[in-house]
């Protein structure tokens, strides 16, 4: 069995078309949230991914899109991209993020955009708060996003480990609890501008992070003839 887990798309539709095409056939496709925001195509990723049958939870940025106050916190870029998102966006895709739970259990495993504990805001991103977390997580794995870091944290009995992976890393799942992060599809930040995603398989509890290469340029373009801010532009050639 092979899930494709995606996060932080972003609105960013080549890198998702890249993805989609390098991933092929698989049983389903989950996404962590943040669909939309910075990106230039959010009516077309939530086309996307509803032809594609994928299934998911809210991140800050959809919860924003659909006139939630989670605006509020935004900085000046993500405020001005959401704003034009918002205005941007068609009555079908403003159902379907609506529609998207804060959280969810599929196959035994917990799907979140930030964290078991605060699935819209918090950030998983050391050994303290992943404690925390494994203290309030009721599966045995859990997935979550918002940071667009590869990542994951194993719990041993209580011995927290954490784990950088690089592209095509492979983690066995079978022994321990673990919280999972796949990157980010459309705005990778741990340096690598290649779009990074996950493959599950539950049944023989492995996961494998794989990154692909997408059209950065045609993205950049799209964002300039939006007029969306042009640092969220730049970053995507860096991946930071
Ligand atoms: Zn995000």
């Amino acid at each position: 069995m092979r899930i494709a887990v995606l996060s932080d798309i972003h609105s960013n539709l080549v890198a998702l078309d890249a993805v989609l095409a390098a991933i092929g056939s698989v049983d389903a496709i989950w996404h962590l949230g943040d669909v939309v925001g910075y990106g230039p195509e959010p009516d077309g990723v939530v086309a996307r991914l509803s032809e594609a049958g994928a299934i998911g939870v809210r991140g800050n940025h959809d919860a924003a899109a659909v006139g939630g106050p989670e605006i509020d916190w935004f900085n000046h870029d993500a405020r001005r991209a959401m704003e034009w998102t918002k205005a941007t966006i068609s009555e079908t895709t403003r159902t379907w993020l609506a529609a998207q739970p804060q959280r969810r259990t599929e196959a035994g495993i917990a799907l979140v955009h930030g964290s078991p504990r605060d699935p819209t805001w918090e950030y998983v991103t050391s050994i303290p708060v992943a404690r925390a977390n494994f203290e309030v997580l009721e599966t045995r794995l859990g997935l979550f996003g918002h940071t667009h870091l590869p990542t994951a944290f194993r719990d041993d009995d209580g011995r927290l480990e954490h784990i950088s992976p690089s592209r095509g890393s492979e983690l066995d799942l079978g022994t321990g609890r673990f919280l999972v992060n796949p990157g980010s599809v459309g705005q990778p930040r741990d340096g690598d501008p290649m779009a990074s995603y996950l493959l599950l398989d539950p049944e023989r509890l492995t996961c494998r992070w794989e990154r692909v290469e997408y059209d950065i340029a045609a993205v950049q373009a799209a964002m300039a003839e939006r007029g969306l801010p042009s640092q969220l532009a730049l970053r995507l050639s860096f991946g930071l």
